[in-house]
């Protein structure tokens, strides 16, 4: 093929904006629409004005979820006037539809080729064989150093309050030849910290009953301990995320005192009620979760777990709230995020009696914070005076860096900042002594 010198512009190019909301899920989403119309030989505008068209790539989780991405679309209309809309709140067209009857295509989430689709339609790709040349590892939305890993899609739990099955669909993993091989080229593009996400990652591998898959010779599990174990040795860090509280996940925590994954596990689990976990239909064995927890602290004693909590569903007694209080007391998590219930359109939790008023829901959630500050509070003072090793997230800051340890995962946890040190880059790793520390940060330099 003849090479173009560098310089010389596509201007035939069509250009596309996206806009991406939602979770780490969605933006793996994005990141694949992207790859695709950079592969096609679009090109990727930051800008509306700069866009001949923009994709909006939605989130319908919850109620304020759905209208913030209403308005985007909205945003997007007015600045541009070429919408094609994508995602979970695009599983619903009569919603988007009714607000904005202009926008050009409506399609649901992971609906990758009705995207490109209706890109092709309104925006045929002009003809460049330069045009797709595209990196291996894609076109992703996060910085070099970090990359979300998603395994598997759907959900086959059935929790109350959740319509994700009913968007996504049932569990569907992917191969794992195919996640190992994404993982290599990630690797080799330079990411130093890879975070497994799905809708259920403990799950992954059980609706292909385990199958084995090749890649270079070797045979891989499709299970989500032999997914670890390959992934953990790729010589980086690896996070899981969004664990459901299957008995199996015990078999992941000796991986972490191997030090193969990081001893980090994100395990939502949402209440501690036995009458709200049943109401909510979870699990609902809050007291053995405590000796699990304990079991898993006596097997990698530095296990850092995150959850989260839903306050105010409905049926929540200020007794299953106060056992939720001396819960976390007792659990002593490392990070804790707390939602207030809300109705979700289509959720069998909105026909639930006892829907608790919103004061109510204010206040537990201003009493749950404070109970988890306390906490954290006191975790993080017990790192002073520690040295961990940390992933640099930020170099370009008047004061410094910052960056973050096995305990904090990009965007939702807490950060090491290290005042004064002007030499060091994005995806470094460097050793930082704890000098100080508030309710949630460490404050260190490095040794
Ligand atoms: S496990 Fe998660 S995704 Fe699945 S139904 Fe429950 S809350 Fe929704």
């Amino acid at each position: 093929m003849p090479e173009r010198p560098s310089d010389t512009p596509l201007e035939s190019a069509p250009k596309i904006g996206i806009v991406s909301l939602g979770c780490p899920k969605a933006l793996v989403d994005s990141e694949r629409i992207l790859t695709k119309l950079r592969a096609e030989g679009y090109e990727i505008s930051g800008t509306y004005a700069g866009a001949d068209a923009v994709i909006v790539n939605t989130c319908g989780f919850l109620d304020s979820a759905k209208k913030e991405s209403l308005e985007a679309i909205g945003e997007a209309l007015d600045e541009n006037g070429r919408v094609i809309v994508t995602g979970c709140l695009g599983a619903d067209e009569e919603i988007i539809r009714a607000a904005h009857p202009d926008v050009l295509a409506v399609s649901g989430p992971h609906q990758y080729e009705a995207v490109m689709e209706a890109v092709h339609d309104h925006l045929p790709p002009a003809h460049d064989p330069y045009a797709d040349l595209v990196p291996p590892e894609g076109i992703r939305l996060t910085p070099r150093h970090y990359a979300y890993l998603k395994i598997s899609e759907g959900c086959n739990q059935t929790c109350a309050f959740c319509i994700i099955p009913s968007m996504r669909g049932k569990l569907r993993s992917r191969p794992a030849n195919e996640v190992v091989a994404e993982a290599e080229r990630l690797v080799n593009a330079g990411v130093r910290e890879l975070l497994v996400i799905s809708q259920d990652t403990g799950a992954y591998g059980s609706d292909l009953k385990y199958a084995e898959s090749a890649y270079k010779g070797q045979s891989y599990a499709a299970r989500i301990t032999d997914l670890c174990r390959a992934l953990g040795e790729m010589g980086v860090w690896i996070r899981l995320h969004y664990i459901y509280p299957y008995p199996h996940i015990d078999d992941l925590i000796p991986l972490m005192a191997e030090g193969l994954i990081l001893p980090y596990l994100d395990i939502p689990f949402q209440h501690a009620s036995h009458d709200i976990l049943k109401a909510m239909r979870r699990p609902a064995h809050q007291e053995k979760t405590l000796d699990r927890l304990q079991r898993w602290r006596t097997v990698a004693p530095d296990i850092a777990i995150r959850s989260t909590f839903i306050v105010g569903f409905p049926g929540e007694t200020e007794d299953d709230f106060s056992h939720l209080l001396q819960w976390l007391e007792a659990a002593e998590l490392d990070r804790v995020g707390c939602f207030k219930y809300e109705d979700v359109e289509g959720a069998r939790s909105n026909a639930l009696a006892s829907h608790v008023d919103e004061e109510v829901k204010d206040e537990r959630w201003e009493r749950l914070m404070e109970t988890q500050r306390r906490i954290s509070a006191k975790k993080t003072a017990a790192k002073i005076g520690q040295t961990f090793e940390v992933i640099i997230d930020d170099a370009d800051v008047d004061d410094g860096a910052w960056g973050r340890t096995y305990a904090d995962a990009p965007e939702i946890d807490g950060r090491v900042n290290i005042p004064g040190s002007h030499d060091l880059r994005p995806g470094d790793n460097v050793s930082v002594k704890i000098n100080s520390a508030d309710d949630y940060d460490l404050f260190g330099e490095p040794v």
